[in-house]
């Protein structure tokens, strides 16, 4: 059983609308999948529906942007939530919010050297897509000044570079609080994801444990192999669930569906602590 619970489409920066990626899952053989689009649930209708029609399981989720008072960027995953909890709603929507200002600031800094405007990055974002780095990305692809969204990361709209705009995200210790009151399941997306900049001290970890966080994104392209070794110690400590998954973006990075996976033991500890909201097809 091929279970993916890390995935995006075009309702944040994927580029698959939710049904596409679903009929994705299908045909590479997953059995299970979960979206999980940046700060948004609106994929969540059309890829259930999709997954009853293609007899997939669907998990609903959502990766919430966080960052810690020293200015570490944390990525928390939630399943299973209520998504229409009003305090996790707004922390979410303020975010979102910023995002726009903050993509702004940074098409106003391009537009200095590049032909970048802020309406060629809207033409390469979705109505309500949760705007993100990747969306401007590929404005720079369409302008000819990059080759792909790699590039653009790399030699562009890295932190640190004069273009570079950061965006308003809750704290990670509280983002926790927020998921577990609205009946969610808060997993910790890349622990150690140290190729994306810096990571987290243990102290971090163990205070969101102590808020009620369920899990660690163990097997992830990203957490290099000895990390995962220490992730997968620290889960057995505090009896944690432990997930793998792909972080699928469709075309926009190089992941593949179910490149890792979660067991099914370990999925049946989030669909019994996810109370939220339901799952589908999955029995
Ligand atoms: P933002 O949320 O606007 O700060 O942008 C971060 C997003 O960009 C992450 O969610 C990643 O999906 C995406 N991203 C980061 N690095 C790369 C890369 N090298 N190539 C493609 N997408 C990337
Ligand atoms: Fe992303
Ligand atoms: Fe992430
Ligand atoms: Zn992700």
């Amino acid at each position: 059983m091929l279970i993916d619970l890390h995935t995006h489409s075009f309702v944040s920066d994927g580029t698959e609308s939710p049904g596409d990626l679903m009929r994705s899952a299908a045909k590479a053989g997953l059995d299970i999948v979960a979206l999980t689009d940046h700060d948004q649930t609106s994929g969540w209708d059309e890829a259930a529906q999709t997954a009853l029609e293609t007899g997939l399981g669907f998990v609903p989720g959502i990766e919430i942007s966080c960052r810690t008072d020293n200015h570490i960027s944390v990525h928390l995953l939630a399943y299973l939530h209520d998504p229409l909890n009003e305090e996790l709603l707004a922390e979410i929507n303020r975010a979102r919010q910023d995002r726009i200002t903050r993509a702004q600031r940074i098409v106003d800094l391009l537009s200095e050297d590049f032909p970048i405007t802020w309406d060629l990055v809207q033409k390469h974002s979705h109505p309500d897509a949760t705007i993100g780095r990747p969306h401007i990305a590929d404005a720079l692809v369409t302008a000819g000044v990059v080759d792909n969204r790699s590039e653009a990361f790399e030699r562009i709209l890295v932190p640190g570079s004069k273009y570079y705009v950061g965006h308003y995200a809750a704290d990670p210790v509280v983002a926790v609080e927020l998921v577990k009151r609205a009946n969610g399941v808060p997993v910790f997306a890349h622990p150690l994801a140290a190729a994306r900049g810096r990571v987290v001290k243990d102290h971090v970890f163990h205070d969101m444990i102590d808020a009620g966080l369920a899990g660690l994104e163990v097997f992830h392209r990203d957490n290099p192999p000895q990390a995962q070794r220490k992730l997968l110690e620290l889960a057995q400590q505090e009896n944690l669930i432990v997930t793998g998954s792909s972080d699928y973006h469709g075309a926009g990075k190089p992941n593949r569906l179910g490149e890792n996976s979660t067991s099914r033991d370990q999925l049946e500890r989030i669909l019994e602590l996810g109370t939220g909201s339901h799952s589908v097809g999955i029995n």
